[in-house]
This record gives structure tokens, C-alpha cells and sequence, in this order.
């Protein structure tokens, strides 16, 4: 099974893709992650990687489609794979089906996970976390037993910077910018599926189940 998980932040695209890479036995491969990765490795690319990333800037394509190109190459993808944060624009998705054509591969289905913006609004700004250890809240879908203390050590909880409502507006907009033309463009294709994100996890997961297992 060859595909790409969509979904704007908060879409609940990293707990889906957990779940579809243990059911279809396929690497889950985030382009996010693999920079995260090579800056904290120190490595060569690392290093292109990390000037373009602190601004919150896309890495030139050159570098990511090469890295993405070597990684689709790699023995654990002759069984399909899961591309996650990648391809972010038109020309990303044309060099993919090239890099795809090269590879004999072919993607079967493009999965977005679909979030209404005023719920991922709610569930983006309702993140609080816990300064000491890390553990992350929600003031109404995952609230700690005592209101704003952690559960596991007691400290006060706070909001991160970037979850505040004008931070994350921005971010949604930006985002939702940036993923439309994509939609489209796999639309076209035929192999967009959209999936109701806005359900428990297990039912989100059983309805992409259902649409790619067709
Ligand atoms: P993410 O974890 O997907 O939000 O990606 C974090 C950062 O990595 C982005 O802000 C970009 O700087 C870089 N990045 C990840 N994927 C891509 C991509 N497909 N094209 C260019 N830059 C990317």
C-alpha cells in the first residue's frame, strides 16, 4: 500500500499514522522527522536542513526530494510506505510521481484527515503541558484530575507559546494555503480520499480502513 497521509495540525495525523503503519506493515516515513533527526545527528543534512526549519520555512526541493527519493529506495518500502509532511507543494507532488515512475512504484490512495478549523481551533488551544516532564493535557479532552497540576509531579501547567489562539490561527491558515492545491491536484488523480476526523480515534481509523482496503 503505497500512501500519503494530509491533515492540518491537530488533525490527529500522527496517532492515525501509528495505527496505519502497524495494520499495513509499511514504514511510516515524515520528512519532519527525518530533518528533526539529521539536526540532531549533526549530519550534513542537518545542517542544510536547519536554518530553513528555525524560520518555519520549507527546506529547499532539491534537498527533500532527494531525501525522499533515498528513502523510497530503501528495501522496507518494496511493500508500500506512508508519507507523512511530504509532497507540501505542486512541484513536491510532480517530483514524486517522477521519483514514484523511477521506483515502479505507484500511490494507491492519498488519506486526508479532515478537521473542521473551529474544532482543531479548540483542540490546539486547549493543549497545556507540563513544564517538568513533558506530559501534555487538554483543559477538556484530556484534563489533568486537579485543574492545571500535573498528575504526575505536581507542577503548574502551561500554555506553549505556540498553541496560543492568534499562533495557531495563523499556523491553520498558513497551512490550509499550502494543502489545498495539493487536494486538488490528487482529486484530479482520482485517489483522494477524505476522511470525517472529527470522531473518536478508533472510528477515524476503521473509516480510513474502509476507504483504502476497497
Ligand atoms: P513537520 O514536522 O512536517 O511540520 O516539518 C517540520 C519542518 O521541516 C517544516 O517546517 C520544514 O521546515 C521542514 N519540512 C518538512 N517537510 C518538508 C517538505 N516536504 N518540504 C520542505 N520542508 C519540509
Amino acid at each position: 500500500m503505497q500512501l500519503i497521509l494530509m491533515g492540518l495540525p491537530g488533525a490527529g495525523k500522527g496517532t492515525q499514522a501509528e495505527k496505519i503503519k502497524d495494520q499495513y506493515n509499511i514504514p511510516h516515513i515524515s520528512t519532519g522527522d527525518m530533518f528533526r533527526l539529521a539536526i540532531k545527528e549533526g549530519t550534513e543534512l542537518g545542517i542544510k536542513a536547519k536554518g530553513y526549519m528555525d524560520e518555519g520555512a520549507l527546506v529547499p526541493d532539491e534537498v527533500t526530494n532527494g531525501i525522499v527519493e533515498e528513502r523510497l529506495s530503501k528495501e522496507d518500502c518494496k511493500n508500500g510506505f506512508l508519507l507523512d509532511g511530504f509532497p507540501r507543494t505542486i512541484p513536491q507532488a510532480k517530483a514524486l510521481q517522477e521519483i514514484t515512475t523511477r521506483l515502479n512504484q505507484k500511490l494507491d490512495y492519498v488519506i486526508h484527515v479532515d478537521v473542521p478549523e473551529e474544532k482543531l481551533l479548540e483542540r490546539l488551544t486547549g493543549r497545556r503541558v507540563c513544564p517538568t516532564c513533558g506530559a501534555t493535557y487538554h483543559v477538556v479532552y484530556n484534563p489533568p484530575k486537579e485543574k492545571g497540576i500535573c498528575d504526575k509531579d505536581g507542577t503548574e501547567l502551561i500554555q506553549r507559546e505556540d498553541d496560543t489562539i492568534e499562533t495557531v490561527q495563523k499556523r491553520l491558515a498558513v497551512n490550509i494555503e499550502q494543502t489545498k492545491p495539493l487536494l486538488d491536484f490528487y482529486n484530479k488523480q482520482g485517489i483522494l480520499v477524505t476522511i470525517d476526523g472529527d470522531q473518536a480515534i478508533d472510528n477515524v481509523f476503521e473509516d480510513i480502513q474502509t476507504s483504502i482496503n476497497k
